[in-house]
């Protein structure tokens, strides 16, 4: 690239991303940087020798374009202006898709299942011993990809909110496993909301793999649309028959897409809920068959694979007691998701609210014993559910877990289960942040 020394532009985010973009671009132009939280700006400043301006300050026909962090929604109130003004706003995404090769990418969308997909098809592709990168949404940020060495394979986990900044994009192999009602806020209703997720196949050609989870209605609208125009796209399905497609019929998977034999998973060898993970599984599985890779590297992988932490992560498991993090539920669909493939459920719910219609969840009556309520919709929460199930609103962890693990001793066996089906931002820094405390209080009680 070469030097623009004399054109600005403005980073705005100063997260993972935010930092690699800038150390992408420092030497390239005339940076200037913002973020909401002072403290980051601050030692952004002081580490990076990076200069600050003030939003207000900012004169934005001298600002040649705009990277935007992914938490960042292109309504946000500031971007008003420049939009208007016609200022190009890119997420790193757009940089990473103009300099790679698209041969060499796959990419994987939905609203659930991602960084299980990622870290399953990355754990694949790096037994066949070739350098991978692996990251996006999960780190490590797209940027880093380009300081390195080449890669014979990247695979990106993508959010919404980057695709929908990101013209050149276009990859190899695109999956878009599910989609369901999230980051309504940004998108007002689920309809945009999929418009967004269908534009991982935007600049998809006709010849390149398309991977489609069909299982709920906005992503089979999208795979009808898809099929019209592409040779190779696959359909995948948990739970439905597919005549030209691949599907779990209970735990062997059934390819009549490349008319492969029958594959059994033994869940009895996997560290992982199977269940919870059929998906993702069948799209591990049809990129392999799409790269001509052997079986073998498939189930070895899937044996050896232990679930990321927070996602249906089990932390104990004894005669009468399993223990399971699931923070990374900060949707309803992910812990309706958990608890189906449950039972005899103590589930600690709450936090930053996303969802209001709970219907999906009312209908696992059967699964849930009880609810112990967090966070600051407590009260509206319990309004909701304490028609239909034994609540009990606890407002923190701590409660949560103490009152969960005096009603247990009633039972012989119980599944204690935090899935909140909400954001963590109430109460923690992130749902990272609210899985390990979960996981210490537990130790701690139990321990006591
Ligand atoms: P993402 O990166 O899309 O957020 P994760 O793999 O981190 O997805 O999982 C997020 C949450 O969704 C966890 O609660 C996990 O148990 C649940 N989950 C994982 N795979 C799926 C799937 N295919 N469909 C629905 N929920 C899933």
């Amino acid at each position: 690239m070469k030097n623009n020394k004399d054109k600005s532009i403005l980073i705005f985010g100063l997260g993972e991303s935010g930092k690699s973009t800038f150390k992408y671009f420092y030497k390239k132009y005339n940076i200037y940087i913002w973020d909401d939280k002072k403290e980051i700006r601050k030692n952004f400043v002081k580490n990076y020798n990076a200069k600050l301006k003030n939003f207000n300050d900012i004169i934005w026909d001298k600002i040649y374009f705009i990277i935007l962090t992914p938490g960042i929604s292109l309504k946000d109130k500031r971007l008003e202006i420049p939009i208007k003004k016609n200022i190009p706003i890119y997420r790193d995404l757009e940089f990473f898709s103009r300099k790679i090769d698209k041969d060499k990418v796959i990419a994987i969308t939905g609203t659930n299942g991602k960084s299980t997909t990622l870290a399953l098809i990355s754990k694949i592709l790096k037994n066949t011993n070739n350098p991978i990168f692996s990251g996006g949404n999960f780190k490590p940020p797209l940027l880093d990809a380009l300081f390195k060495k080449k890669y014979f394979k990247y695979v990106l986990e993508l959010s919404s909110f980057q695709l929908e900044s990101a013209p050149s994009f276009n990859s190899n192999i695109s999956i878009l496993l599910n989609i369901s009602e999230d980051h309504l806020e940004r998108y007002g209703s689920i309809q945009n909301y999929a418009k967004i997720k269908k534009k991982i196949f935007v600049n998809s050609n006709k010849n390149q793999t398309a991977i489609i989870g069909v299982d709920d209605k906005f992503s089979k609208k999208i795979y009808s649309e898809i099929k019209k125009n592409k040779k190779n796209v696959i359909p995948i399905s948990v739970n439905k028959y597919l005549k030209k497609g691949i599907y779990f019929n209970k735990n062997t998977i059934i390819d009549n897409y490349y008319k492969s034999k029958n594959l059994n998973i033994d869940n009895y060898k996997t560290n992982f809920i199977l269940e919870n993970n059929k998906m993702n599984v069948l799209a591990t599985y049809a990129v392999l068959k799409t790269m001509n890779l052997k079986k073998d590297f498939f189930i070895k992988t899937l044996n050896k694979f232990k679930p990321l932490k927070h996602r249906s992560q089990i932390i104990h498991k004894s005669k009468n007691l399993i223990v399971i993090n699931d923070s990374k539920a900060t949707n309803l669909a992910s812990t309706v998701h958990s608890v189906k493939s449950l039972n005899n459920i103590h589930l600690i719910l709450g936090g930053k609210i996303k969802s209001r219609n709970y219907a999906k969840l009312i209908e696992l009556k059967s699964h849930i014993r009880k609810i112990y309520i967090i966070g600051e919709s407590a009260n509206y929460l319990n309004k909701k559910l304490n028609i239909y199930f034994d609540c009990e609103v606890c407002k923190i962890m701590k409660t949560a877990i103490r009152v969960c693990l005096k009603d247990i001793k009633n039972y012989n066996f119980s599944t204690i289960l935090l899935s909140p089906a909400c954001s963590s931002y109430d109460q923690y820094v992130n749902f990272e942040d609210r899985g390990d405390q979960f996981i210490d209080l537990f130790k701690k009680f139990v321990n006591k």
